[in-house]
């Protein structure tokens, strides 16, 4: 039912950076190592992602579309433990509700590829194409169909600062991808696929910010956190330059963030943030998530004890560096 899916939809696509965290997902779960994002108007007209991985077969196209039939993973239990991030099977059928989707996709060893279009009304299109291996997708319009939704959105500038935000995001936590995201054409954001965290940092925060990074290299019953943190004389009046990654996955969390402020004791002026890209490994048995539908809040078993684990790993990195 429509309606049902538009409301589905709207949990899991809150506006244009939501649909290119979904793509980004799908493409990394592909085993993509170049993806491509261009957005016009700040994603609300077009956001294309293109990548070149395993790509689909004719057969699979349809499917991919279908609410709930390719659900890679089915238990929360299994969330953590997989390398795949997509588990409801969901995504490309939330965005198609709201949005015209146009897929082109070719599996290396096909001869053709396969172009499908989905919109709101349902599939309208399925033909053979040439085209190159991998997966390109093209949303147009997104919520053209949900106008309170559409006018919901934020300035051009506003929504392009969302999306720059989620690529950067995906690029720190993905490191062996590279990532390119431009804007009506123009560059925005380049990252290669490195494998270097530092080099990851230079590209996305910039020079100035990677040379006040320090390491964090820390490991304790619990997690083991690894990363960079800034020395306490490069701060921010916000914390846009936190980046953190539970076992992988991209996360925003205040918990996590003041057990980062906290490693920096009184060193910190009030009200200024550091800057921190910090990879949190844990045991999948002691992370659960909650049952937020973008998958990005996590709820933590042994909360205190993961947080105080967090606040001493940057409190031993910052004993370490000469400041
Ligand atoms: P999920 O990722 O949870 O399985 P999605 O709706 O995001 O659900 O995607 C549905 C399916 O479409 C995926 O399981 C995958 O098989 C296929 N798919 C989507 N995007 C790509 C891509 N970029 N490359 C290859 N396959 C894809
Ligand atoms: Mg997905």
């Amino acid at each position: 039912d429509s309606t049902i899916n538009k409301i589905a939809a709207g949990e899991v696509i809150e506006r244009p950076a939501s649909v290119v965290k979904e793509l980004i997902e799908n493409s990394i779960d592909a085993g993509a190592t170049e993806i491509k994002i261009d957005v016009k108007e700040g994603g609300a007209k077009k956001i294309t992602v293109s990548d070149n991985g395993t790509g689909m077969s004719y057969d699979d196209v349809r499917l991919a579309f279908t609410k709930h039939a390719t659900s890679k993973i089915w238990k929360l239990e299994d969330l953590y433990s997989t390398t795949t991030l997509g588990f409801r099977g969901e995504a490309l059928s939330s965005i198609a509700s709201v949005s015209k989707v146009e897929m082109i996709t070719r599996q290396k060893d096909d001869l053709a590829g396969t172009m499908i279009v989905v919109q709101p009304e349902g599939i309208n299109d399925v033909s053979e194409i040439g085209a190159s291996a991998g997966t390109s997708v093209n949303v147009y319009d997104l919520f053209y169909n949900t106008p309170a939704r559409r006018k919901y959105l934020k300035s051009k500038r506003t929504e392009l600062a969302h999306i720059t935000d989620t690529v950067s995001k995906q690029a720190l936590g993905n490191i062996n991808v590279s990532f390119t995201l431009t804007s009506n054409g123009r560059n925005v954001l380049h990252t290669p696929s490195s494998g270097n965290l530092f080099d990851n940092i230079v590209h996305v925060y910039g020079r100035d910010v990677a040379r006040s990074m320090i390491p964090v290299d820390h490991e304790s019953e619990l997690i083991r956190v690894s990363g960079y943190i800034s020395k306490p004389e490069f701060t921010r009046s916000g914390t846009d330059f936190q980046s953190f990654f539970i076992n992988n996955r991209s996360v925003s969390s205040r918990a996590i963030s003041n057990a980062l402020r906290t490693g920096y004791y009184t060193l910190l002026p009030k009200g200024r943030y550091p800057a921190a890209v910090l990879n949190i490994q844990i045991n999948p048995e002691e992370v659960d998530i909650n049952v937020h539908p973008r998958k990005s809040h996590v709820r933590l078993s042994h909360e205190q004890d993961i947080m105080d684990a967090i606040s001493e790993s940057v409190k031993t990195a910052l004993g370490q560096a000469e400041l």
